[in-house]
């Protein structure tokens, strides 16, 4: 019997590792609108400088299948393993990262007010809204300085009117008792945090890692997903293709422009809330630094992305670093006038002119009090039809990191695959 054909939308990091994992079962063809794979794990290099267009990706995960998976594709000698040294940027000193966990490098007033309220907090209910819950979980001072801030930086949405849940395993959430370690001795403790290390190629960027899992696969890049429709022979795409068998990795509220759905559907998917980003390419001094938090909202930038401190060959200079500065907002036009008009970061970080820059639509996807709600009754619709299938991080509307988006992918090809046998 012949294989299922398969037809995989959008080469990111979800839609090429099904791929590559369903290939010798399945009659696998990934398509993608953009000329290169990767999705928003990407790299290009502008002027020798080495830049992720999309943000900076690191890789780690504490699935062992995962990690076993990326280092069965690229060996381990290709990359360069990091301790996170992250900072926050407060009131022109750097803190180490988390700031909960480095008060002791706050001025005294500061650090006093910080850890009273942190002791105190966590009394009464949890509250169901991001905002309230952030000062419930670590005091009013820490939440005013910090956490508060640089939230509706990086969501630009009322925290009010989020949820709590997604955050649980991505925000560090130390407890009293290590927070009152920390200042005795002294020690942020990162090494216990999520994401504390982490993996980068050595060269290339992380389209070294994309390109890796691409090998071998029917990639037809440059190819956009205009039409999807579905007939007793099966789903045909843009008029041309028939397959028996749909995975779609495209945002969802692309879907209702591709393909037919009902009516109930189309609002909740339009009831989705996401946020967009601009990143900005700068040559800049080298340092250790791998991310700098900027939580004022005297600067337009939340973070700085140190492309320089995840491998040696990311500047074409081996005195100088590059980084990349991120924005969340509308796309703007990046010219002189962008820079005259925005103060975007401290002027003591000493970033030289800009190199490129690049706007990313879908950045975060934002977990607002209907996330749920829309979520439950857009996959229960897409359930039953068992030939066509979400995945990804905007498949599935979820904030998910790479190795999430793979595990995912690995369970997806696993059900599969056993479907055939
Ligand atoms: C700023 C930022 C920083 C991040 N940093 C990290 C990090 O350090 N580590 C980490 O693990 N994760 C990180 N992530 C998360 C990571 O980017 C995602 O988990 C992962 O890349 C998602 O992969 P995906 O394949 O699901 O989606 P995507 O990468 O979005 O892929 C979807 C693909 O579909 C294609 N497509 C869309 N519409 C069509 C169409 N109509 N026709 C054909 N193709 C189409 C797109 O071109 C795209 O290639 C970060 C994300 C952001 C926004």
């Amino acid at each position: 019997m012949e294989n299922k054909k398969v037809a995989v939308l959008g080469a990111g990091v979800s839609g090429l590792t099904v791929a590559r994992i369903l290939d010798n079962r399945f009659n696998v063809t990934v398509y993608d609108k953009n000329k290169t794979v990767g999705g928003l794990a990407r790299t290009r290099f502008t002027d020798g400088y080495l830049y992720d267009p999309h943000g900076g990706h690191i890789f780690n995960s504490k699935h062992k299948d995962v990690v076993d998976f990326i280092f069965s594709i690229l060996p381990k000698e290709n990359w360069k393993y990091t301790v996170r040294n992250a900072k926050i940027y407060f009131n022109g000193k750097y803190i180490s990262y988390p700031f909960e966990l480095s008060l002791c490098e706050l001025d005294d007033d500061d650090a006093l007010d910080c850890i009273y309220d942190f002791v105190m907090a966590r009394q009464g209910n949890e509250p169901d809204n991001f905002k309230d819950w952030l000062i419930w979980n670590f005091g009013e001072a820490i939440s005013k300085r910090y956490m508060i801030p640089y939230n509706e930086k990086i969501w630009a949405y009322p925290l009010e009117q989020m949820e709590t849940q997604f955050m649980q395993g991505k925000m560090p959430l130390p407890t009293k008792k290590e927070m009152l370690r920390s200042m005795l001795l002294k020690d942020p403790s990162e090494r216990k945090m999520p994401h504390s290390t982490f993996y980068y190629p050595l060269k290339g960027g992380i389209q070294t890692m994309v390109d890796a899992i691409a090998e071998g696969i029917e990639v037809r890049c440059g190819e956009k997903i205009n039409d999807i429709k579905k007939n007793n022979e099966g789903w045909i795409i843009n008029d041309e293709e028939i397959y028996d068998i749909i995975i779609s990795t495209i945002p969802l509220p692309e879907l209702p422009n591709i393909m037919e759905l009902p009516e109930k559907i189309n609002l909740c998917i339009k009831d989705l809330k996401y946020n967009s980003l601009t990143t900005i390419l700068f040559d800049c001094p080298k340092t250790d630094i791998t991310w700098l938090y900027i939580p004022s909202h005297n600067y337009k930038s939340h973070r700085v992305g140190y492309q320089s401190a995840l491998t040696p060959y990311a500047s074409p200079n081996k005195e100088r670093g590059c980084a990349a500065l991120e924005i969340i907002g509308k796309k703007f036009e990046i010219n002189d006038k962008f820079f005259k008009e925005n103060n975007i970061l401290p002027k003591e970080l000493e970033f030289n002119e800009s190199l490129d820059s690049e706007f990313t639509k879908y950045a975060y996807v934002i977990h607002d009090k209907n996330y749920r709600k829309n979520l439950c009754e857009i996959k229960n619709y897409f359930s039953y039809d068992d030939t066509f299938k979400l995945l990804g991080r905007w498949g599935t509307w979820n904030y998910k990191n790479m190795d999430l988006c793979m595990k995912d992918a690995m369970n997806l090809a696993k059900e599969m695959s056993e479907n055939v046998d």
